[in-house]
């Protein structure tokens, strides 16, 4: 079975029922039925073919939040095809190692990555490059978006395809400099699909809401895949610019029952003047992951809304996405905590050779479900030292209090989690040390009022240069995504180290964690 059974399922049902409810809505915009998506993905799906793509090849996707994002998506599932699901943020040098390391065939993608797209396409295996452009011409090595639209809406003989095969990748990015790509199977999708669905108790009627891109697991899989699993209702925001007020129009407009808000967008929403404007008696759930909520911004909510319930969720990109979760009951009396696992998720604390910890002792966070990834692309190392027995190391830390709750104890892996991102200190690090005036370098998190941490480099200039902040920084510009730049540059004269080399960045977050409380 392979994942466009999260359609087939609805259109026959909605067929029986009404000849078809919306699938997919994008703000207060466009949107497709169930059967439109299903016709369209097929359309899709017979154009990819084609072109070429068939059952193992790689279908790049570098799209803002839009309808067509799901066509592509399911019309490389139905294929046998593998979606490498590529963050919009990108600098083109990620990109390119993105688009060489997965061998992405086929490219579909926004008029706005025109150039960062032109400037690697000698250096990248990329056969065809699909173009959505609403407005503007395009250049003659790319083909026009409808070129996948107009085209039977029916797929004829769609491949058999067994749960096991792959049927995404995502890129998160490494401890060790290079982002890794995270295989997802059919299977992976439709287990998790199901145990949210079951787990948010999620009804046909519902009308789920995601607010983050569409790349990251937050907000395809955490609400939108589960909801397209019940035939709910599925609302996407528009890329570009987080905008609460744009989001709660959005959830009174449409009647919305579950959004996904990272922290700091409850915090935003929690600090609008006008928030009693807004009209959310429909809304029942708020699910919030990647960080803690604060505890001032629970109990706001509550007083604010008490017919809603908070769902914090703690997982990751590889693991599962959601692996544990603390309900809205518990958020009281537990919310120093994520939760206990979710159904079908084992999780256990281990000390660094993997035997299971006592309760009460700080060891890693190991997670067990059928949703875990089972390998990085082409990256045997990180996956052996990663998978382990159907295990997924977290590189976080954590233990289990007396009643069997998760408590998070801080990161084992060293990573600054920024506005819901994360970002990898060795791959800035790696960047940064190949400017021929730093000789040393560390990058650390600091305190964001907004965006929980953000990026410190920690720069050692080589003597006698006159190396500058904004050299720094345009030299970031080509090489790493915006939101990895740092925010803060330190030049100092040497980094402090153990005595076997080992940089002290505890030493340094110290040193420099009040930068992050400046307005
Ligand atoms: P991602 O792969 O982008 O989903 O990021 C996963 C990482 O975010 C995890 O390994 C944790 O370090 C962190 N994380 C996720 N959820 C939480 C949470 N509820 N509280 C604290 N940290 C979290």
């Amino acid at each position: 079975m392979d994942v466009s059974f999260l359609l087939r399922r609805t259109v026959q049902d909605a067929r029986a029922v009404d000849g078809g409810k919306t699938a997919v809505l994008l703000d207060n915009g466009p949107s497709w039925t169930y059967e439109q998506l299903h016709a369209l993905s097929d359309s899709y799906a017979n154009a990819l073919r084609k072109m070429g793509v068939g059952k193992g090849d790689w279908v790049g996707i570098l799209l803002y939040n839009c309808l067509e994002y799901w066509a592509v998506y399911f019309a490389a599932a139905k294929l046998g095809a593998i979606a490498v699901r590529l963050n919009f943020r990108l600098s083109s040098e990620e990109l390119e190692y993105a688009l060489q390391d997965s061998d992405t065939h086929t490219l579909c993608f926004e008029r706005a990555f025109l150039e960062r797209l032109t400037s690697i396409r000698d250096s990248v295996p990329v056969k065809h490059y699909v173009c959505l452009a609403r407005e503007g011409d395009i250049p003659e090595w790319c083909l026009p978006w409808d070129t996948l639209e107009h085209n039977e809406p029916v797929l004829s003989d769609p491949p058999w395809l067994s749960g096991s095969e792959a049927v995404m990748l995502m890129y998160t990015s490494g401890t060790t400099g290079r982002p890794k790509g995270a295989l997802w199977t059919h299977n992976n999708t439709l287990w998790f699909a199901t145990i949210q669905a079951l787990k948010w108790n999620l009804q046909p009627s519902d009308v789920c809401m995601t607010t983050g891109p569409l790349y990251h697991v937050g907000a395809l899989e955490d609400l939108a895949l589960p909801g397209l699993l019940v035939g709910a209702q599925v609302i996407i925001t528009k890329s570009g610019g987080f905008d609460i007020r744009r989001v709660l129009n959005a959830v009174e407009h449409n009647r919305v029952t579950h959004v996904f808000l990272f922290p700091f967008m409850i915090y935003e929403m929690l600090n609008l003047p006008d928030l009693d404007a807004y009209k959310l008696e429909h809304l029942k759930v708020i699910v919030s992951g990647g960080d803690p909520v604060l505890p001032w911004a629970i109990e706001r909510l509550h007083e604010q809304f008490p017919h809603v319930g908070l769902v914090q969720v703690y997982g990751l990109t590889e693991g599962t996405p959601i692996a544990a979760c603390l309900d809205p009951e518990d958020v009281y009396h537990k919310g120093h905590t994520v939760g206990k696992p979710m159904p079908l998720t084992e999780i256990k604390i281990a000390d660094d050779d993997g035997r299971s910890l006592g309760k009460r002792e700080v060891g890693e966070i190991w997670i067990r479900s059928p949703v875990v990834a089972h390998e990085y692309w082409r990256k045997p190392e990180a996956t052996r030292e990663t998978f382990v027995d159907g295990w997924c190391r977290t590189g976080d830390l954590g233990r289990i209090d007396e009643d069997g709750y998760l408590i998070m104890a801080g990161r084992k892996k060293d990573m600054i989690r920024s506005g819901g991102e994360n970002i990898y200190p060795a791959e800035l690090e790696n960047v940064l040390i190949q400017h021929p005036k730093v000789r040393d370098v560390a990058i650390i998190g600091v305190p964001d009022p907004k965006y929980i941490e953000t990026v410190c480099a920690v720069i050692v200039p080589q003597p006698g240069s006159d190396l500058s902040e904004q050299e720094i920084l345009d030299y970031c510009k080509s090489r790493l995504a915006g939101y990895k730049k740092p925010r803060y540059v330190v030049f100092v004269n040497e980094l402090p180290r153990t005595p076997s080399g080992k940089i002290m960045k505890y030493r340094l977050r110290d040193t420099y964690r009040s930068l992050g409380a400046q307005p």
